[in-house]
């Protein structure tokens, strides 16, 4: 994806200042954090455990490991299913989720075996974050967003869906008013899956249109 390209550009040309040709991205990276986080700690702006709380806080309350339980409630409970289409914020309080900042009008749609729904911004980057977390690279990549408007099939390729042509592509526009959700189809299979099982296999991705949900392997 373009997501590593970019990633090596930066530190292609950090390296050809610096010759440290032998440096991953990850170590940049993780070198240049580390130094901001000093930084900032020294000048008072940050206290010593802030940044270990908002880590904590997006690993353990606000990460896509609330969509995918959003989903598995929907695929097990077809009226809490119905009250999510229906009304998405409200429905999500019935778990015990928080709206919160940014997800304060979300509309949830379906894909069905006619249908497949794809999320996007094309303005900026506009994330549903109380039920996905932090919004990934790729969502607010200025390429993607232009090319998944204008060329669904070819960006889901890239994602590793392929639909077939008889499949409805549905695009929906995310904006600061109204932030879109997807469930994705439930995989054959999974009769017996317990909701915590089924959300296992729901990716960030397939609650945006942008992956599929893919069957269990045998013996999982
Ligand atoms: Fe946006």
């Amino acid at each position: 994806m373009s997501t590593h390209d970019h990633d090596h550009d930066h530190q292609h040309a950090d390296g050809e200042h610096h010759h440290h040709h032998e440096r991953g991205p990850e170590s940049y990276y993780a070198a240049r954090t580390k130094a901001l986080e000093s930084l900032f700690r020294e000048k008072g702006l940050i206290g010593t455990d802030t940044v270990d709380r908002v880590i904590h806080f997006f690993d353990h309350e606000m990460g896509p490991f609330n969509g995918a339980r959003v989903v598995a409630k929907a695929w097990t409970d077809a009226a809490f299913k119905e009250r999510l289409l229906e009304d998405a914020n409200k429905a999500i309080k019935e778990l015990g989720l928080r709206e919160g900042i940014e997800g304060e009008n979300l509309k949830v749609v379906e894909n069905t075996p006619s249908t497949h729904n794809v999320v996007c911004c094309t303005l900026c980057s506009c994330w549903p974050w109380p039920l996905l977390g932090l919004p990934p690279y790729w969502f607010k990549d200025p390429v993607f967003r232009a090319r998944v408007v204008r060329e669904p099939r070819a960006v889901l390729k890239d994602f590793g869906v392929e639909l077939e042509t008889a499949k409805k592509v549905a695009i929906w526009d995310s904006s600061a008013q109204v932030r879109f959700f997807v469930i994705p189809e439930r995989p054959e299979g999974t009769e017996h899956f317990s909701e915590e099982q089924l959300a296992a296999l729901v990716s960030t991705e397939a609650m945006q249109g942008l992956g599929l949900v893919s069957q269990p392997q045998p013996g999982a």
